[in-house]
């Protein structure tokens, strides 16, 4: 008998598994393809390993010459890069699984059945258990006109054709997945559109944090449709022809290859429908991740709510502690999200287009005026704080900068535990950092900006 099975060994579910154990309660994790999931295997590692390639080729070209380092000739070579990507994909699986063993965690590689609320088929074996969490994950959405067509990639397609990047490369949805794999193509030299159905691509972000992105794809000679909508596509032969349509305008584009990446849909297999949990969209839980049902969990991408890697580690911590006793509560409203552009862009709290002007102070300090800015070359970018008005509490941060995704991290403490403004300008940073972008920001809003 099982404490906990757990079906699906991505973040959500590796994580609780391994905590779980640490609990010290009976566990084993189903897996039927990689651990790791989408974002060992597909999404988070594999894409980082690509844009760490790619930027720095791109760096090399921009900045070599400055810097005063002469380098002949640059060029890329596809299957290295492939490589690069492939062996920490594999290091990553492998690394889970030497976790799994060190916790004295059962893994089976197998697909799932669940038999009822209390047994899951593995293979021909039927494991009896106290609880189950179901961390199924996402595959990319796909529907019409583009299931219509053969050979549109998703995302989970492009890893595998690395080495056939003819362009040019249309890609439908100027969202994360689009942004990050355009951020990669232009670096190295390749044409690329961008078709978005919102007003900007980054819909989510704020338009000054989308405007510092736009300007560095628009200098690589990608371009980017807003508020455009793919009506039609045909194939000749090799080339795809779409039509698109926005602002009453149809233009045609011709690309070699086509990228959707227009969101994720979560996976609910059968089994899990005829359980009995309740569904929306997503599996339903309430804030211990629990379901309808009083043994069953979810965790991630199967709830079909904030689709992060970093949300489904903590809902599976989450899940853990609740299924070892305690009463443990996710906390929703400290989320970062970090998109690996260029620079990158990281976001934690209330944004300011969503804020109520009359509520809060918004201070920006820009990347020209930090001096470890300076000396990496770096122009474009800054730090945007949120305050509140009468608490001088911070409540969101934005940062547009090299590294912003590692320097968010002061922001998300900060918003959690609802630390003012005095707090963070009594608190040294490090100069010259970039980190003091953000300190610029949160003096600006006490009116004490001293670089500025
Ligand atoms: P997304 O929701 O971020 O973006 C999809 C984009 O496609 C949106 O901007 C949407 O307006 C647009 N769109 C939808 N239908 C369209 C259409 N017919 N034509 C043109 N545009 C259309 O989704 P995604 O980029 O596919 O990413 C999927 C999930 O993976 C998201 O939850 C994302 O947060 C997550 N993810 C996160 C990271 C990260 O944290 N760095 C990286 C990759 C993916």
């Amino acid at each position: 008998m099982y404490n906990t099975v757990i079906i699906g060994a991505g973040p959500g579910g590796y994580v609780s598994a391994i905590r779980l154990s640490q609990l010290g309660k009976k566990v084993a994790i189903i897996e039927k393809e990689h651990v790791g999931g989408t974002c060992a295997n597909k999404g988070c590692v594999p894409t980082k390993a690509l844009l760490s390639s790619a930027h720095l080729y791109d760096e090399i070209i921009s900045k070599s010459n400055k810097f005063g380092i002469n380098v002949n000739s640059v060029a890329y070579d596809i299957n290295k890069i492939d490589d690069f990507l492939t062996a920490i994909v594999s290091q990553t699986r492998k690394g889970i699984e030497f976790l799994f063993k060190k916790n004295n965690i059962e893994f089976i590689k197998a697909t799932a059945e669940i038999v009822d609320k209390n047994h899951v088929q593995a293979d021909n074996i039927i494991l009896e258990t106290e609880n189950i969490i179901l961390a199924h994950g996402s595959e990319p959405a796909i529907f019409p006109p583009f299931n219509k067509i053969d050979g549109i990639w998703t995302s989970d397609d492009f890893f595998t054709n690395l080495k056939d990047l003819s362009d040019p490369i249309l890609i439908v949805g100027g969202g994360v997945i689009g942004i990050e794999f355009a951020t990669f193509l232009a670096s190295l030299g390749k044409k690329i559109y961008i078709v978005e159905l919102m007003d900007h691509i980054l819909p989510s972000e704020d338009l000054d944090v989308v405007q510092e992105i736009k300007r560095n794809l628009l200098r690589k000679g990608v371009e980017i449709y807003e508020k455009h909508r793919v009506m039609e596509i045909t194939r000749n032969d090799e080339i795809y022809v779409s039509k698109i349509e926005g602002n009453g305008n149809v233009t045609e584009i011709k690309s070699s290859k086509i990228l959707l990446a227009v969101g994720r849909k979560p996976v609910i297999p059968d089994d899990v429908k005829k359980l009995g949990v309740e569904i929306n969209k997503g599996v339903k839980t309430d804030l211990n991740m629990k379901t309808n049902i009083e043994n069953i969990y979810a965790v991630g991408d199967i709830r079909a709510d904030i689709m992060l890697a970093h949300v489904a580690m903590y809902e599976g911590i989450v899940a853990a502690h609740n299924i070892a006793g305690e009463d443990k509560k996710m906390d929703y409203s400290t989320v970062p999200n970090v998109i690996f552009s260029n620079p990158e862009i990281a976001t934690v709290g209330i944004k300011e287009k969503d804020a109520n002007p009359e509520e809060v102070i918004v201070s920006k300090f820009p990347i020209s005026a930090n001096a470890r800015a300076k000396t990496m070359n770096e122009k474009n970018g800054f730090a945007k704080v949120l305050v509140d008005k009468s608490s001088k509490k911070i409540i969101g941060l934005s940062i547009v900068s090299p590294n912003a995704t590692d320097m968010i991290m002061e922001g998300v403490l900060a918003v959690k535990y609802g630390l003012s403004t005095n707090h963070l300008m009594d608190a040294i940073h490090p100069h010259p950092t970039l980190t003091e972008i953000i300190l610029g920001s949160i003096e600006g809003a006490e009116g004490k900006a001293i670089h500025i």
